[in-house]
């Protein structure tokens, strides 16, 4: 863990020094604002210089739950509490949920510190941040209320499935894993992020035509489509699909809408979406991130029953969320290692869906989508080239705007002609 904290924050420093850069890189001089420059600069050297706090307090503080044992004193404390209660604590699902909600609280706490002083700090002093405090505790606690209904009957359920899962608890535990993540992609557009957001179908009129003439010049079965108020948080934008099979929808941030200067670009954006879906992207993404689950809980089925693992972590016995826990510790570096592979991936899949709206002909329109974007987000414009190849899931604009660039086929051969 300290090995991957000093390798990222080496990563972090070449990043920084490229923040500090006082010009534009050479492609996007005259493109990108000398303003926007400015401003995109101040405001992300602030967040770096709040990652390394973050960083540096997140190592710090894992390193001293596993170095002074706080484990093995809260799972006691926990257990204890319970008894106080009149509960059984040698129910391991009841002294389980009362080990959770003390860590839950306790990462709370730290989170909340953080949250606060990016959202009405950083964000706010660099004209992003749209909520007031108000809106924010809201947010909070309809947060907190969610993970209180959801989260034990989904912790109980694991812990059940491993307490009589024998054999093959990995295949169990995946199975669950599952369905509960199909379960969550259901219920989730419906019932949970309207809690937090107001998404109204898109008006009739010339953008919704055009979008609804795209989705069927490609097939797509567009089934609804919604504007979501992301301006009532940030003025950051996006747009994003969803849904299974025959019922896909497409939700366009109402700060999109209103940072596009017509409905072309923002129709190019819909067309790199499209992209994604027509080349199954996706999918593989689905398919990858349950053979990694998989994977994972095969790792643990081997590690849970080693006496010597949890002894060296301050336990004599062997409860199930501590094994998951350390687990989970163990293979840090190795999910990082992991998130760079996918991160590999996810660019070639960015490019791809990029030439995709190329080829329906929205190349001008994309470019203009994807600097405006830059531009509006104060996107980072100098990038280190190690720290984007690490943590990049989409390639940095200048690479982007280059691949927009080079002509189709067609047109190469045209060009060679002439
Ligand atoms: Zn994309």
């Amino acid at each position: 863990m300290i090995l991957t904290y000093i390798f990222e924050t080496y990563l972090d420093i070449r990043q920084h020094r490229a923040l500090k850069l006082p010009t534009l890189p050479k492609p996007l001089l005259g493109v990108i604002s000398d303003e926007k420059f400015k401003r995109s600069r101040d405001y992300r050297l602030h967040r770096s210089y709040f990652h390394f706090v973050y960083e540096a307090v997140t190592i710090l503080m894992h390193t001293a739950i596993l170095y002074f044992r706080v484990l093995p004193w809260v799972w006691k404390k926990s257990g204890e509490l319970v008894k106080i209660v009149g509960l059984n604590a040698e129910n391991e699902i009841i002294h389980t949920l009362a080990f959770l909600a003390g860590a839950a609280i306790w990462l709370q706490i730290i989170g909340l510190s953080f949250s606060l002083y990016s959202t009405f700090v950083i964000e706010a002093q660099h004209g992003f941040n749209k909520q007031t405090i108000w809106l924010f505790i809201r947010d909070m606690v309809k947060e907190i209320m969610l993970s209180m209904i959801l989260g034990p009957p989904i912790v109980a359920a694991i812990i059940y499935i491993i307490q009589i899962g024998g054999h093959y608890v990995a295949i169990y535990l995946w199975g669950f894993m599952f369905v509960l993540a199909v379960l969550m992609m259901t219920i989730y557009p419906i019932v949970i992020a309207p809690l937090f957001n107001k998404f109204t179908p898109l008006p009739e009129g010339v953008l919704k035509e055009k979008i609804e003439k795209l989705a069927a010049s490609l097939k797509f079965p567009l089934k609804k489509l919604f504007v979501v108020d992301g301006s009532t948080r940030s003025s950051h934008s996006n747009a994003y699909m969803y849904g299974f099979f025959k019922n896909k929808r497409i939700v366009l941030y109402d700060t999109l809408i209103q940072q596009c200067s017509n409905e072309d670009v923002i129709v190019s954006v819909i067309a790199h979406e499209l992209g994604h879906w027509k080349l199954n992207h996706t999918i593989y993404f689905f398919v990858a991130v349950q053979l990694l689950m998989f994977l994972r809980f095969g790792g643990y089925t081997l590690a849970r029953n080693s006496k010597d693992i949890f002894r060296s972590f301050g336990f004599n016995d062997k409860p199930i969320i501590i094994g998951l826990i350390i687990f989970q510790y163990a293979i840090i570096p190795l999910q990082h290692l992991l998130n760079f592979c996918l991160n590999l991936v996810s660019r070639a899949f960015e490019f791809q869906a990029d030439a995709f709206a190329k080829n329906l002909g929205y190349a001008p329109q994309l470019r203009e989508a994807l600097v405006k974007l830059q531009e509006e987000n104060l996107s980072t414009m100098n990038t280190d080239p190690w720290y984007s190849a690490y943590h990049y899931s989409h390639p940095p604009l200048v690479e982007r705007l280059q691949a927009l660039e080079v002509p189709d086929n067609e047109e190469r051969q045209l060009l060679e002609i002439i």
